[in-house]
């Protein structure tokens, strides 16, 4: 039965999981692997945090940074978010795996600051499963036992987040706003939200999806698409920000149409911590008078 096949499978040894009881076909047992394995990352600390740029289109300066989670795993090498995020999700890893997110991006904010560096906003993205009425205390929490201040915290939600459940999510993300944290909605126009949600909504800024930003030269849907959101989010008072910029013509066309601030590997691709406090101190190098 499964409870001697699991018993079998951990006589084994860490790291040697097999399951061959045979109720259960490959996809099963690839599925029970990849839970213990990331179980595993979690515990032993194989999960890191990136940091990518964000930057002002006015003058080109570093203000924010997104904190993008990868995993170190011993077998399989560094694995992008999106090979093991879904399945975090699904099985209900992505509420611990979250909060360890949460705790580690405000820390290292806070430790940038306290090496004298021009604070910036640490963005961190949230997964439907984390919006629930205990996320705010959470947070509060997480804000208190790392010294941040809630101004330079940043959280950002996709659409599909704000729409599931409406109601408890605009009262949710009201408590949220009011410890003083900004919220940005990741991925705008991949998703569903009416407009009349997001005037709702307490949200501070628009990121506008990279596969638009891909194609603005190439495909005029794009381009006018991307122009729109520019202007969308400027009428409601909101800021708007590119993702996945790669090239000087997509910058150029982002900031002749009056968009605020851009994320892509054209300005640097999400990076260590070491590697993001050198660049913040050549920053701050070059600001000084
Ligand atoms: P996202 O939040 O939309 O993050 C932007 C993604 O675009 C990142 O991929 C980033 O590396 C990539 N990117 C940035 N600039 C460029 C560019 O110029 N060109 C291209 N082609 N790509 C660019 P990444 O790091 O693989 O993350 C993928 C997604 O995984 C994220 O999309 C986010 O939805 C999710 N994710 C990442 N970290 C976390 C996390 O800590 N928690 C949760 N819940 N989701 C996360
Ligand atoms: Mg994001
Ligand atoms: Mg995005
Ligand atoms: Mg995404």
């Amino acid at each position: 039965n499964a409870d001697s096949a699991m018993y079998k499978a951990k006589e084994q040894g860490r790291n040697n999981f097999q399951f061959f009881a045979p109720w259960m076909d490959t996809q099963v047992s690839n599925r029970l692997e990849m839970l213990i394995s990331l179980r595993r990352a979690l515990d032993q600390q194989e999960f890191k945090l990136f940091y990518q740029p964000k930057l002002s289109l006015k003058d080109g300066r570093i203000i924010g940074a997104e904190a993008l989670i990868r995993w170190e795993s011993p077998e399989q090498g560094m694995v992008a978010p999106d090979r093991f995020i879904p399945f975090a999700e699904e099985a209900g890893l992505i509420v611990p795996i979250g909060e360890w997110v949460l705790r580690t991006a405000c820390r290292q904010n806070k430790a940038w600051q306290d090496a004298g560096l021009p604070p910036i906003p640490v963005a961190v993205n949230l997964s439907p499963r984390q919006m629930n009425q205990a996320l705010p205390e959470f947070v509060a929490n997480v804000l208190a036992d790392s010294g941040l201040s809630a101004s330079w915290l940043e959280l950002e939600i996709t659409e599909n987040v704000v729409m599931k459940d409406a109601e408890k999510t605009v009262a949710t993300l009201n408590t949220l706003k009011r410890l003083g944290l900004q919220i940005s909605v990741d991925d705008f126009g991949t998703g569903y939200s009416s407009l009349s949600y997001l005037r709702r909504f307490p949200v501070d800024a628009l990121k506008i999806d990279k596969s638009f930003v891909r194609d603005i030269a190439r495909d005029a849907d794009s381009a006018a698409i991307v122009k729109a959101v520019i202007s969308l989010a400027h009428i409601l008072n909101l800021r708007v920000i590119a993702e996945g910029v790669e090239d000087e013509e997509q910058h150029a066309f982002l900031r002749e149409n009056g968009c605020d601030e851009v994320q892509g590997y054209y300005f640097g691709k999400p990076m260590t911590v070491d590697d993001f406090t050198d660049r913040l101190r050549k920053e701050a190098v070059q600001a000084a008078p």
